[in-house]
């Protein structure tokens, strides 16, 4: 039986990708920074619960790392974890560099002696060319992140480089542009308009408040995006890989989809700050823009070449931007209809 070690096992794609092993025969361990029922939330919600190994797991503390991959000796590791907001990180960008780029290290030294033969994969992500120009971007656009969050990511892309080349590890950085799903914290935007339209829908909110919904992004599905994750560790030879739909989508178009999706038109007024998303059928001002949400600085458009991974992995992405938007309303109304959050 084959083991995998998914460090982030809490979030959206450590519990995709537990379930998606599991179903394949693995056995999955999981190492997140705490190991209380109360985060065992997402993989209870795809009935994956019961069946990972939860551990602790601090990346930025090399013992831990070390005992948990002595312990476990896994054939895969996927490194899912870390600080995986863009805004928070220009509030905390010490934090954010020590996790997701110095955590990132601590776990190649640590399995190169514990498991040197291990397959590694590191979620790196496309904010390493927030600063890059317009179009399509492969995995030879050069790198220009804006943010703490893409300094701390191109990093660890560095070190999996590094140990790639220098050190004969099997480490792999796929490149992943927005993924998203019923999962989604509350703290991304896509999740917060679903969340919010589901709500406004049943009563229970008023409006929605945003801030740039004029920025694109390339919104995949996170349950199509941790297969590109394995497949990338089936491969004879370990490379990066860009991860995007290659078609992007305003914030205002997904609010349109999320609205629509509950029967809700929206007619949008004003410019800035002072645009509106206006019910056509009652008239009510359902979105609001507040400077609150703009960062300080943003990227316009991020959209990705997945040509690599079509060719090299086979991989296409299975779900169409409406399909998920309906998918993340849809668990949005379930969920508050029963009550929870
Ligand atoms: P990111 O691409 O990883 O930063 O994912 P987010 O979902 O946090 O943000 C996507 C885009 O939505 C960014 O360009 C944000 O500036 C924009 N955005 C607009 N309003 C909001 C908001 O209220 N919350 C968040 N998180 N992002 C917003």
């Amino acid at each position: 039986m084959k083991k995998a070690l998914i460090t982030g096992v809490f979030g959206q794609d450590g519990a995709y990708l537990a379930k998606s092993l599991l179903r394949s025969g693995y056995r999955v361990f999981g190492g997140d920074l705490s190991v209380s029922r109360k985060f065992f939330v997402n993989l209870e919600y795809l009935k994956a619960d019961k069946d990972v190994e939860a551990s602790r797991l601090d990346l930025t503390d090399q013992s831990s790392v070390q005992r948990i991959l002595g312990r476990t000796k896994p054939d895969e590791i996927y490194n899912l974890a870390g600080q995986s907001s863009v805004g928070l990180s220009f509030k905390k960008p010490g934090l954010t560099k020590s996790i997701n780029a110095l955590g990132v290290r601590n776990l190649l030294t640590a399995a190169e002696r514990a498991c040197p033969e291990a397959k590694i994969f590191q979620a790196s992500s496309a904010e390493i060319y927030a600063g890059a120009g317009k179009g399509k971007i492969g995995e030879s656009e050069i790198p220009n992140p804006i943010s703490p969050y893409g300094e701390s990511k191109l990093l660890a892309q560095k070190y999996v480089e590094l140990f790639r080349k220098e050190r004969g590890s099997f480490a792999c950085s796929g490149i992943l542009f927005n993924h998203e799903s019923p999962l989604r914290g509350t703290g991304f935007v896509t999740r917060k308009i679903s969340r919010a339209a589901a709500a406004i829908s049943l009563g229970l909110q008023e409006n929605l408040v945003l801030g740039n919904i004029s920025a694109k992004r390339d919104w995949g599905y996170a349950g199509d995006y941790v297969e590109a994750m394995r497949l990338m560790l089936c491969q004879d030879s370990p490379s990066d890989y860009v991860i995007a739909t290659g078609k992007s989508n305003s914030v205002r178009d997904f609010v349109d989809a999320a609205f629509a999706y509950t029967g809700e038109k929206l007619d949008w007024k004003g410019r800035g700050v002072k645009e509106i998303g206006v019910s056509r059928r009652s008239g009510k001002i359902l979105v609001k823009i507040s400077a609150e949400f703009y960062r300080p600085a943003d990227t316009g458009a991020l959209i990705g070449n997945p040509g690599k991974a079509k060719r090299t992995l086979g991989w296409a992405p299975e779900t169409g931007f409406e399909e998920m938007v309906g998918l993340m309303v849809e668990a949005d109304l379930k969920r508050l209809k029963a009550g929870k959050k």
